[in-house]
């Protein structure tokens, strides 16, 4: 075990912050840094914005600070939150509360502001989260946080049922937080998570995709996918049928399931832990459709033709429906549609897979490139058979696609050594969509190899065309 103790904060806390406080506490309040940044201080982690609480009424809180020359903006003024900048640093102040049921995003219904800042803590959500700090009065800990967080447990507050009740995102949460934190679930939470998992289908589905977001973003998503699927598949439904689903087929040694979490964690292995966000959306999703594409083949095993195509689509209607960014949308259904493509290390080989990625997201093919390929050992990797092979074509095509960026590779219309105004000017074709059409023919044509890059050839094949 791993003892933390309350010194690591001493010294810690930016002076924005003590700035807010120690103003607050001069005009008679009393007010403590809270949540996340208490936690991650008590890990030793700098970086986490610090929330105060505070039991000024936020009205108080605002001709306070204002009074002493401080910026203050409403930002949730009903919850009682508001927020002071100092130095630049943005401060949440909230008034001390309990609160109500939530159905937006952030914030609950109702809450009731309350005095003592114990209720306060006891309305949070996990021990780890339910702090506080003050530089002067030390750490207000009462329900057991930093023990928890030298045991590396993720526990609730109180009654794990009655909390995931009054507000299932916690469930999320607390699969989240474990993911990132690489914490274990105490047990009773952990019952709680599941006999609550049905109640995810009220909540918003924007704040679920902030969550499962989170979950990627943690990097360990194969964890919640092996110890968490009952809660994942709930937020998710699309997922349910990875769960037990035998792949039949020599290639695959595991269940589906399985083999997603591997090729989760592969993305992660071939990224340093830095995999792009839309990879980690896609090594979730890249197979989610093989169940509903089986067939049997002759040789009785199993193929799954197309499914990278409609797995492309399920990823791209799960992330919408979760509000996901568009760009990542569009990304991580791009790496999933071309995730199972053979690929051949030549010249012509490199051009057709950049273009066919800048088809689907225009001015970003050679980073995606890249991504795919890691999407790609990854899923080799995740059969849990000998791949070595395929695994060198791989290698291959990278150096193959360095070679051919680094050159100059021609994968894009504004690549050619032709203009629009020269399709028209000097091959004659008619302003409007045939301008289009004659550039993209010839862009075929030189990712093919059929016709060099050159002004001269380019417009003599036009020419030859029409
Ligand atoms: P992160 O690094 O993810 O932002 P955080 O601890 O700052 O972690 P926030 O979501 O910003 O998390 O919330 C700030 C604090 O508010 C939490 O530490 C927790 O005490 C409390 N909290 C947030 N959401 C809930 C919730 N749904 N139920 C109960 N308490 C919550
Ligand atoms: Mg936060």
């Amino acid at each position: 075990m791993n003892t933390i103790s309350e010194q690591r904060l001493v010294g810690r806390l930016p002076k924005s912050a003590w700035t807010v406080i120690s103003t607050l506490e001069a005009a008679g309040y009393e007010a403590w840094a809270v949540g996340g940044w208490v936690r991650d201080g008590l890990l030793g982690h700098d970086g986490h914005d610090v929330d105060v609480t505070t039991s000024a009424p936020w009205q108080k809180t605002e001709s306070v600070l204002r009074a002493a020359g401080i910026e203050v903006h409403e930002t949730g003024a009903k919850h009682g939150t508001v927020t002071a900048v100092v130095d630049g640093d943005p401060i949440e102040t909230t008034t001390y509360r309990v609160e109500g049921s939530y159905s937006d995003m952030r914030h609950p219904d109702e809450v009731r502001f309350v005095t003592d800042v114990r209720e306060d803590l006891a309305r949070r959500d996990f021990t780890v989260n339910a702090m506080a700090w003050h530089p002067e009065r030390g750490l207000l800990d009462p329900f057991g946080g930093r023990r928890d967080l030298e045991q590396g447990v993720i526990r609730a507050v109180g009654n794990p049922t009655e909390r995931f009740g009054e507000d299932a995102l916690r469930i999320l949460r607390a699969v989240r937080f474990a993911c990132r934190m690489c914490f274990a679930i105490e047990p009773a939470t952990q019952q709680a998570l599941v006999a609550c998992a049905p109640e995810l289908d009220l909540i918003a589905r924007e704040r679920v995709g902030q969550e499962m977001d989170g979950i990627l973003k943690s990097g360990h998503a194969a964890w919640a996918l092996r110890s968490e699927f009952d809660v994942l598949a709930r937020a998710v439904p699309e997922l349910a049928p990875l769960r037990g689903f035998d792949q039949r087929n020599p290639h695959h040694e595991f269940d589906l399931l399985e083999h997603t979490a591997r090729t989760c964690e592969g993305v992660e292995e071939f990224t340093g832990g830095c995999a792009a966000q839309a990879l980690r959306w896609a090594a979730l999703f890249h197979d989610v459709e093989k169940p509903s594409c089986a067939t049997e083949g002759e040789d009785g095993a199993w193929h799954y033709l197309g499914h990278p195509t409609e797995s492309a689509k399920t990823a791209r209607r799960v992330m919408e429906r979760l509000a996901i960014p568009k760009g990542e949308c569009a990304r991580a259904s791009a790496l999933i549609t071309l995730h199972d493509r053979e690929l051949s290390a030549s010249p012509r080989s490199v051009r057709r897979l950049l273009a066919a990625i800048e088809r689907l997201c225009p001015g970003e093919a050679p980073q995606l490139a890249f991504e795919l390929l890691d999407l790609m050992r990854a899923d080799l990797l995740a059969k849990g058979v000998p791949e070595a092979e395929r695994l060198a074509q791989v290698d291959a095509f990278e150096l193959a696609l360095r070679a051919e960026l680094a050159q100059g590779a021609t994968f894009r219309v504004k690549d050619l050594a032709v203009s629009g105004c020269d399709v028209m000017r000097e091959a004659g074709v008619k302003p409007g969509p045939a301008v289009g059409e004659a550039l993209r023919g010839l862009l075929d044509d030189v990712v093919a190899g059929k016709v060099p890059n050159e002004k001269g050839a380019l417009l003599a094949r036009l020419r030859e065309r029409s």
